[in-house]
């Protein structure tokens, strides 16, 4: 729970959260609760980061 700075915020579904990548700061990211407790791996579309961070 570090990283609220980031603008992270609850969505409307259960558990998933959506946040800004952290690179680029342009594309939003969306993690289903599923998706982080399995740390699955997201890319940004925009700049191609790619990470559970
Ligand atoms: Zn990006």
């Amino acid at each position: 729970m570090a990283n609220s700075t980031l603008g992270n915020s609850i969505t409307n579904t259960t558990g998933s959260v959506r946040f800004l990548c952290p690179k680029c700061n342009e594309q939003e990211i969306v993690r289903s609760r599923n998706e982080r407790e399995t740390v699955a791996k997201y890319t940004c579309v925009k700049c191609g980061f790619i990470g559970p961070n």
